[in-house]
This record gives structure tokens, C-alpha cells and sequence, in this order.
């Protein structure tokens, strides 16, 4: 007897759709494992630095003021499975989400230790005996050693790859490295040994909200009650295409019958399609009893690509490419902090008779190669910005943070005197940043 959300047992099936899904995994688990190791201008491709608190993307240097840029194109990966939901229901839970995927991987091994459905089924009803137990600590051991290779990788894009595993395989990791695979290797071991499909069905977001985005022309894996119904035995001649033989039920790794209608736990991994489909084949009859369509065809009209929703996604899927664009075609390789200094008094008094205030400068390098930066002042009359050094060495992708004093005649000062202190790069003065900020005069001066 099936019940949702119960473990489930799917039993093997090849078939057309195995077949892509199978390519698919392949390529995107191949992406997944290969990416960190790709060097890009000398340095990890894609790398989230965490300590550093920067983001190194296809040579690109995110820093923590950019988040603008990180927000931007993590809504446009939304707007785009929006779009793709919209046309084609939840094809990206079947063919490339990683919880899916992995967790085929983990199934795979499943069944090469336990053997398929009805046999892991009875293993896990049976009573512990020398054959369960070896077994189980079997696959354990193997989804632990997978766990672990994964572990790694997730971390790989959180640390440079190259040198967890150098000290990882040679034992000398930091504890907070090995805390870090750690994490990431229980939480694999978790989501896609133990939970599977639950985790679609209990814990995804995605799963809830999916249903506002279909209508009636999303195509989406759907039996057609038409041609099935009423269902029964083969030779009966009351009924319809059906033959009751529940294998679309037995291979579906949700553990659902899709002839009850669409359901929230369906990922349209189309395993039930395969499944029919052969047995159609067996039975002489037309395949596609399950299959890939909208419930406008199976009402008798015909689906409709060109329609509002696809289109609304992807006006605004255009228009945040063009405002990234934009906003990556203006970016200024240079950031600039000023705050001012207080901690001993707001202003103070020179030798010279000027009146001084303290300013904490840092300077950012937000790319590649060294930047030689030039300190001046903008609007304040006659005052002088004491620099240590100037122009400044900031090494690539990096900061440097400095004190500076502003020295201005009393005689000069308004009662509120605004200013800007100006960082230009000294070998192209059209990448420039300037911060506004007061002059204090101080009571008593
Ligand atoms: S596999 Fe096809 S014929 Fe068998 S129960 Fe499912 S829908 Fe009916
Ligand atoms: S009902 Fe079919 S398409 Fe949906 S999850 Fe189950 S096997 Fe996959």
C-alpha cells in the first residue's frame, strides 16, 4: 500500500525520459563538481569568501557594498524559473534541481546494494539479521563517502578548493575547515540519503508556491482521464486504457499516483510516463495514456505558448538584465569610506595656529591590479589633508585603512563647513570616489 510522504521505494525504469534525465544529470553534476576547480584571471572562478567578505565571480570582485549585484541576479534566476515553470511546469524539480539529481545518485546505490523496489522494500520490513545489517552499513558507508566528496565540494565554494583538499588529504585542515565539510557532509547525508523526495514535499518553498504560476496551458506531466478511465484489467471490455497495473505508481520516486490528478508532490520527473508508456507498448496499445501536457489539450483545445504570464516574466526578466548591464558598465573599480574621528575631542589645535580634525579613510581596490590612489580635498577653502603617504598603494581585490587629518584657518570656516575628500586612481583620473563629509571647528577655537 502507498502512502504519501511515506519513505519511498521507486523501482527502477528506463525509458526515454530516464534516458535525458540521465544526460542531465550527468552534465549539471559534472558543472557542479568541476566549477570550483576552474581558475579564472588567476584565481577561483566562482568563490564566496567569507573571511574576506567578498565575492569572486568569472573575474568579477563583489564586495559587501555591491550586494545590489547579488540581489539582482538571484531575483533574475527566480523570474527565470518563474518563466520556465510558467511554460513548462516543474521541469526544473525533474531534470536539474540538485536535491533531485543527488538524490537519484543516492538511489543508484541503493539499489546496487539492496537490490530493487520489492527487495529493499522487504530488507526494510524484515527482521535484523547478519544480510540487513551488512547491507545497511554498506550503503551508510558508501552515502557517507559520497556525503563527504560533496561536503568538500560545497565547501570548495566557500574556500579555495585547492587547498581544502591539499589539507584535507594530508590531515592538517584547520577545525574550522573541517566544522565547515563537516556541515555540508551532514546535511548531504540528510537531505539526499534520508529525506529524498520529503524534502520536496515537506521543506522546499518552491513546492508550495509552484500552483500560482501554472494555468491551464502549462504543459506538465498529466494522465489523460479520457483515454484511461474506467480502469481495469486487460481483458475486460468495460474498460477504457488503464489496466490497473500501478507501475507509473511503483517507479515514482514521490510516492503518488498521478492518476488522482496534479499534485503538489509531483516533480514531473516523468518516471510515470516511461513506466506507461511500456507498458502500452506491452499491451498494444497507443503510448502517452501519461505524458507531457496542458490541461487545455486534454480538455480538446490547443496549448498556448504566446501568453500574458511567460510574457510578463520575461518583460521583467529583460529589464533586470538591462539594469545589471547598466549597472556593471558604470561600476567604479574604487570605494571610498570616510568617517570622522572623535574619540579624542572633535578638533584640535596645530602648532601653525590651524585647526585640525581626524578623519578613518578606507580605501578599496575592488579588482585587479595594484591601484595607486591620490587623497585630495574638494570645498573647503584654503585647508590642507595631511596624508601618511599620497598617492597610496591598495594591493588588488583588497583595502587599506588609514587616518588622515584635515588643517583649516579659523579665520576661513563658516559656521558649517561641508567637504569632500576625493580617492582617484593616479594612472586613470576617470575612476574617482568622493565622500562628503563636515569640519568641525571645536568650542574654544
Ligand atoms: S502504468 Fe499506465 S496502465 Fe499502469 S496503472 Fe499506471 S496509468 Fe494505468
Ligand atoms: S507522478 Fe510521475 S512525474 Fe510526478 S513525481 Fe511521480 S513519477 Fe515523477
Amino acid at each position: 500500500m502507498e502512502h504519501k510522504l511515506d519513505k519511498a521505494f521507486p523501482k527502477h525504469q528506463l525509458g526515454r525520459f530516464k534516458n535525458l534525465k540521465n544526460v542531465t544529470s550527468i552534465v549539471l553534476q559534472a558543472i557542479l563538481f568541476v566549477t570550483p576547480w576552474i581558475n579564472w584571471n588567476g584565481r577561483q572562478m566562482i568563490l564566496l569568501d567569507l573571511p574576506g567578505r567578498k565575492l569572486h565571480l568569472f573575474g568579477f570582485t563583489f564586495w559587501p557594498q555591491e550586494t545590489h549585484f547579488l540581489f539582482l541576479i538571484l531575483v533574475s534566476a527566480g523570474i527565470t524559473l518563474f518563466f520556465v515553470t510558467s511554460l513548462l511546469g516543474r521541469i526544473w524539480c525533474g531534470y536539474a534541481c540538485p536535491q533531485t539529481l543527488l538524490s537519484h545518485s543516492f538511489i543508484m546505490v541503493e539499489r546496487l546494494i539492496e537490490g530493487d523496489r520489492h527487495k529493499r522494500m522487504k530488507l526494510e520490513s524484515g527482521p535484523w539479521n547478519g544480510e540487513k545489517a551488512s547491507k545497511l552499513l554498506l550503503k551508510w558507508a558508501v552515502w557517507f563517502g559520497m556525503s563527504v566528496f560533496l561536503g568538500l565540494t560545497f565547501a570548495g565554494y566557500y574556500t579555495p578548493i585547492r587547498a581544502l583538499f591539499k589539507d584535507f588529504i594530508s590531515g592538517h585542515a584547520q577545525p574550522s575547515t573541517l566544522l565547515f565539510v563537516g556541515f555540508f557532509t551532514a546535511v548531504s547525508l540528510l537531505f539526499f540519503g534520508f529525506l529524498r523526495g520529503r524534502f520536496c514535499n515537506t521543506m522546499c518553498p518552491y513546492a508550495r508556491f509552484q500552483g500560482a504560476m501554472f494555468d491551464r496551458d502549462t504543459v506538465m506531466v498529466n494522465y489523460d482521464f479520457n483515454r484511461g478511465e474506467p480502469r481495469g484489467k486487460v481483458k475486460d471490455p468495460n474498460a477504457a486504457d488503464c489496466i490497473d497495473c500501478k507501475l507509473c505508481v511503483q517507479v515514482c520516486p514521490q510516492n503518488i499516483d498521478i492518476r488522482d490528478g496534479v499534485q503538489f508532490e509531483c516533480i514531473n520527473c516523468a518516471a510515470c510516463v516511461d513506466a506507461c508508456d511500456s507498458v502500452m507498448e506491452k499491451v498494444n496499445r497507443p503510448t502517452g495514456l501519461i505524458r507531457y501536457t496542458s490541461e487545455a489539450e486534454l480538455e480538446g483545445d490547443k496549448t498556448k505558448l504566446v501568453r500574458g504570464r511567460p510574457i510578463l516574466y520575461s518583460i521583467a526578466l529583460v529589464c533586470i538584465l538591462v539594469v545589471f548591464s547598466g549597472l556593471l558598465y558604470a561600476r567604479v573599480p574604487l570605494e571610498l569610506d570616510v568617517v570622522r574621528d572623535a574619540k579624542d575631542g572633535v578638533a584640535s589645535m596645530t602648532s601653525d595656529k590651524r585647526i585640525s580634525n581626524r578623519y578613518n579613510v578606507r580605501i578599496i581596490n575592488k579588482q585587479a591590479p595594484d591601484m595607486q590612489v591620490q587623497l585630495s580635498l574638494e570645498g573647503l577653502d584654503g585647508a590642507e589633508l595631511v596624508v601618511p603617504v599620497n598617492p597610496l598603494t591598495i594591493p588588488a581585490e583588497d583595502s587599506k585603512s588609514i587616518q588622515v587629518f584635515v588643517l583649516a584657518s579659523a579665520e576661513k570656516l563658516k559656521p558649517v563647513n561641508r567637504f569632500k575628500i576625493v580617492a582617484t586612481d593616479a594612472s586613470d583620473p576617470n575612476v574617482e570616489r568622493a565622500v562628503e563629509t563636515t569640519f568641525i571647528r571645536g568650542a574654544g577655537f
